[in-house]
């Protein structure tokens, strides 16, 4: 009796599994079929994974040798640029151009596009800007093609295949579709976004639940929201299916945050090193390795600390030499785990702080960075909480803000925290000693 009993079940799990795989592979071809691109570019950057350091490095020559002559011939900004320059067919030594400053792409956003571009053919994309200095560029659907198969690729180093499921934690509020078009777009992608800008114990709570039962094997997120998360699982003892990664993105990763997301999804951190207007800069590998994608972007790091970019493959509007606020290094040596890629270290000038709600709730930095995407006018920002229900809002603008654009930004801080925002116009945001510019700047650190 027992025994018919339990093969009834097994059987009826079987079932289940069969139809689980089949539904997989289902979505896995329908996929590809939509984003024939993106699997071909994906193919591409995996091959180049068996090069050796020597290849990657001819490869990365030939693909800035193009570059370097494409923007020269497609962008007024970089033809003028490069007019008194002596650039060789192939072989172009990168120190020879100039370094491509905010302040050049703030300018010059116009003449930096390919001249030869139908209106219908690039769209304009903002950036937070991890240094506190808001920027827009123009992109199309090649550079996010690019962009999510370097992501893919990424999601590689865990073990993910594609067609496995990922669930991400954005704090980006444009960065989220909704309604049906993007339910279908996640059901065939295997992937869902949740809205992580604010969140509560209750989200908390809700977003454990979805691992518990949509079963996820990669989540993708901010540092401090993950860290939130996992510290929300530890505290409830939370048992959760297998994860074979998580992914940190756009905020410093640090050490303790690294402690408490491993032992609470019981698999390794990897701390992803990218931008919006650079993606897939470096990611880092189960040996704690931060390996530059050589393939894609050409990473420099200048004595003063600063790096400086440059995509091998956007030719919208290409980046060549761009000095993008960030600090860091390149290291010599090899990684035990075998990737011909080299080595880095970031600074540590991505570092950000909390605002404390007079509710208790925590805003991330992201938060408010991203209230100002599309205000290019302005060229600094640093908010800094400045009582229990206040925060003061310091801006070096290239002209005066609009009356209601400020209104929306002292509505939108009133409605959604409960918070009264105090704006001023000032000439210089003064460094710290550190040198490293703060955009947020929480209570309790002073
Ligand atoms: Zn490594």
């Amino acid at each position: 009796m027992y025994s018919r009993f339990s093969r009834g079940r097994i059987t009826v799990n079987r079932q289940a599994t069969s139809t689980l795989v089949l539904l997989a592979v289902l979505k896995q071809r329908l996929h590809r079929r939509r984003k024939p691109q993106r699997y071909q570019y994906l193919a591409g950057l995996l091959q180049n994974e068996s090069l050796s350091a020597g290849q990657l490095d001819r490869l990365r020559q030939r693909m800035f040798d193009d570059i370097v002559h494409f923007a020269t011939n497609h962008c007024d900004f970089y033809q003028r640029r490069h007019a008194g320059i002596m650039l060789p067919t192939s072989g172009i030594d990168i120190t020879v151009l100039p370094v491509l400053e905010k302040a050049d792409v703030r300018r010059h956003r116009d003449a930096m596009r390919d001249r030869d571009l139908a209106s219908d053919a690039y769209r304009l994309g903002h950036t937070g800007g991890s240094t506190g200095k808001p920027l827009s560029f123009y992109y199309n659907d090649d550079k996010t093609e690019r962009m999510r198969a370097g992501m893919m690729r990424s999601y590689r180093w865990c073990g993910w295949e594609p067609g496995e499921k990922i669930l991400n934690f954005w704090g980006a509020r444009q960065d989220i579709e909704t309604g049906l078009k993007r339910r279908y777009k996640e059901f065939i992608a295997a992937e869902r976004t949740l809205a992580a800008w604010e969140f509560s114990e209750r989200e908390l709570a809700a977003w454990a639940g979805l691992i518990r039962s949509w079963r996820p094997v990669l989540l993708q997120g901010y540092a401090s929201i993950l860290d939130e998360l996992a510290r929300h699982v530890l505290r409830r003892r939370l048992k959760l299916p297998p994860i074979k990664g998580v992914y940190s993105t756009a905020e410093i990763l640090h050490d303790g945050q690294r402690e408490t997301i491993e032992s609470a999804f019981g698999c390794h951190v990897f701390n992803q090193y990218g931008s919006r207007e650079v993606p897939n800069i470096a990611l880092e590998c189960r040996y704690g390795g931060l390996h530059v994608f050589s393939d894609t972007v050409w990473l420099e790091s200048q004595a003063d600390g600063r790096l400086l970019l440059t995509s091998l493959t956007d030719r919208v509007m290409p980046f060549i030499r761009y000095a993008n606020g960030d600090t860091g290094r390149l290291k010599d040596g090899d990684c035990p785990c075998g990737s011909p890629f080299p080595l880095m270290e970031m600074g540590l000038c991505r570092a950000n702080d909390i605002i404390h709600t007079p509710d208790g709730r925590r805003f991330y930095p992201s938060w408010f960075i991203h209230l100002l995407d599309g205000q290019t006018s302005i060229t600094q920002f640093q908010f800094e909480q400045t009582a229990d229900d206040g925060i003061s809002l310091r801006l070096v603008t290239t002209g005066p803000l609009r009356a209601e654009d400020a209104r929306g930004l002292k509505k939108r801080l009133r409605d959604e925290l409960d918070m009264r925002l105090e704006i001023t116009r000032v000439a210089e945001i003064p460094r710290p000693a550190s040198g490293k510019h703060r955009f947020v700047i929480g209570r309790s650190s002073g």
